[in-house]
Order: C-alpha cells, then sequence, then structure tokens
C-alpha cells in the first residue's frame, strides 16, 4: 500500500511535497506501519494522449497512481478561490506531477476551461473510493487563505461527484456553481443531483447555514473583447507591508509575469491570466485579491 502527493506550485530547489509528508506526519506513519510513502513529483509519470486534444495536449498522471489496483482519494472540504470548491473531483489534480499544474492554468485560464481539463485528470485517475475529511473544512478564501471552519462531517462515496454535491450542500454551496461537477455529470463520470443521492446519516442536522463561500472570480469569456476585459478583471495585489521576499510567487507564476525590482515584487496585470496560483501558494497571505468595479457589480448581481 502507498500513500502519495504531489503538492501545488513548484520553486526551484524547494521540494515542497517532500515537505508536506515529513510535516503531515505521512512519513513518520509510513515508517511504522506497512505502507510506503511516494512523492509524486518524483516518481514517475505515465503519458496518456487526451482525447479531447487541441491545447489539452496530453495528461500527465503520477506512475505510482496509475499503476495501484485501487486508488483512494483523502480530499479536504475547501473553498476555492477559481473553482469555488475543491474536494474530491479537484483533489485528483495531486496526480498530476510538479509544474505541469501550473501548465495548465497557462493554456486553460478561464474557469470552463480549468475545469474540464481537472476533469480529464479525475476521468484518467478516477479513484474508486472518496473519503473527505469535512470534519474541520476551511471557509472564505480558500484553499489556503482561508479560515478554519468546524464541520463536524465524513463524506463517503465510491462516486466522487456524489461526494462533492452533497459536500457542498451541506455548506449552503450549489453544486451548479461548480463547473467541474457540472462537466463531469455531464461526460457521466458522477452524479451531482441531490434527488438521486442516496445520503445515509445526519446530513439535515449537519448543514451549515452561515458557511463563507468563496465569491467566483467571474471567469472571462472569450468572445468578449478586450475593452470590456480591461473593465472586467479580478486582480492578485501583493500586501507589502506583510510579503517576506520568499519569492515563491515569483518562482510559481506559470507565465513569469512578477518582477522583482530588488525592493518588491511587482505583478504585471496586463498580463495576468488569474489562475491565482500566487494567491494559493503565498506562505503569508501577503497576497489578496481585488476585482475591478464591473467585477464586483457581477458578482452581487449572481448573489456570490
Ligand atoms: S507575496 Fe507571498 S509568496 Fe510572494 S514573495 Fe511575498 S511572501 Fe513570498
Ligand atoms: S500573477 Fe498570480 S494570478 Fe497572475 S498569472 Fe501569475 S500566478 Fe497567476
Amino acid at each position: 500500500m502507498i500513500v502519495g502527493d504531489s503538492s501545488g506550485g513548484i520553486v526551484p530547489g524547494d521540494n515542497w511535497t517532500a515537505k508536506a509528508l515529513e510535516k503531515a506526519g505521512i512519513n513518520k506513519l509510513a515508517s511504522e506501519l506497512p505502507i510506503q510513502a511516494v512523492n509524486f513529483d518524483t516518481a514517475g509519470v505515465v503519458r496518456y494522449k487526451n482525447p479531447r486534444g487541441g491545447k489539452y495536449e496530453d495528461i500527465y498522471i503520477s506512475k505510482a497512481v496509475d499503476d495501484a489496483d485501487v486508488v483512494i482519494t483523502l480530499p479536504k472540504l475547501k473553498t476555492h478561490t477559481l473553482t469555488v470548491f475543491t474536494g474530491a473531483v479537484k483533489n485528483m489534480y495531486g496526480c498530476v506531477p510538479g509544474g505541469r499544474k501550473a501548465f495548465y492554468h497557462k493554456v486553460a485560464p478561464s474557469v470552463p476551461e480549468f475545469s474540464g481539463y481537472l476533469v480529464d485528470v479525475f476521468e484518467k485517475s478516477r479513484p474508486h473510493l472518496a473519503i473527505m475529511d469535512a470534519i474541520i473544512g476551511m471557509e472564505g478564501d480558500g484553499p489556503s487563505a482561508g479560515s478554519p471552519r468546524k464541520i463536524h462531517a465524513i463524506i463517503a462515496s465510491c462516486d466522487s461527484v456524489a461526494v462533492d454535491s452533497v459536500a457542498c450542500s451541506l455548506v449552503g454551496i450549489n453544486p451548479t456553481r461548480v463547473e467541474m461537477l457540472v462537466q463531469a455529470q455531464a461526460r457521466n463520470l458522477g452524479m451531482m443531483d441531490l434527488s438521486k443521492i442516496s445520503i445515509i446519516g445526519p446530513f439535515e442536522s449537519l448543514k451549515l447555514s452561515d458557511f463563507k463561500a468563496k465569491k467566483q472570480s467571474p471567469w472571462i469569456p472569450a468572445f468578449l473583447g478586450r475593452k470590456v476585459l480591461s473593465w472586467w478583471q479580478t486582480y492578485p495585489i501583493i500586501d507589502q507591508e506583510k510579503c517576506i521576499m520568499c519569492k515563491i510567487c515569483y518562482n510559481s507564476c506559470p507565465i513569469k509575469i512578477i518582477t522583482d525590482n530588488g525592493q518588491a515584487l511587482l505583478i504585471d496585470h496586463k498580463r495576468c491570466i488569474q489562475c491565482y496560483c500566487c494567491h494559493e501558494l503565498c506562505p503569508k497571505h501577503a497576497i489578496f485579491l481585488k476585482s475591478s468595479p464591473i467585477a464586483r457589480l457581477v458578482q452581487r448581481l449572481r448573489g456570490r
């Protein structure tokens, strides 16, 4: 039996996944139990041709996952700045090794495109069982800068899409807002319709009415012109007071548009693809997101 992961972001010379396996106590458990801790960044990959082709090219999945007879995914329940929610389906993105994850933020920057690629990866690495830890989840600016929230639930199913849909409903997020779930169901990879999911357990009594769901940054339809795009944006801003110049954002930006002027890091907002990797990976939560007035208005009108 093996247990493994690949963390978000790539910083030259800094192995985040190795650190995570150590800090989370996985290595220690592996030394005490008949299991092996595996770093998916360095354990080899299998390349699949993506049937959707085009700019989505190939799908790279960790060899350890591809070789496994049974795959169990163990997500946390969290909000997500780009995809609204992250759970069992998105957790499989951890099977894509290292910097390849950032590459797809670059080629598929909009929410529908990126969600489509998440579903491509999920389809190729589809887990046999999902067990979601929602005992303490994350609300607000997830997946990294939010706040812990006690939810007191564990949600499990052989259908990862159903796990995510039930989890969303538990915290007051309409699953239809989560594009990857909509696309996964459309491809017959799981069920998101709650009326067709049999829930065993105290679902109603665990429901939260005041969970702070992340307002999804409005994605930018391709047919809109540059003029409109310039009005409809949500940009990452570096809080220079909090920044410790660790340069994790600088090294992790998939299109390298963060520059160092010797005193501070600066983001070129004109070229930013709004993937929010920098926001997600900043260890000091020194990057916040600021929406343009039009984007704020759209979010209000959409009730998010
Ligand atoms: S903004 Fe965050 S990630 Fe970037 S250099 Fe500053 S502290 Fe590091
Ligand atoms: S600056 Fe941040 S949000 Fe913009 S492209 Fe780079 S990592 Fe993505």
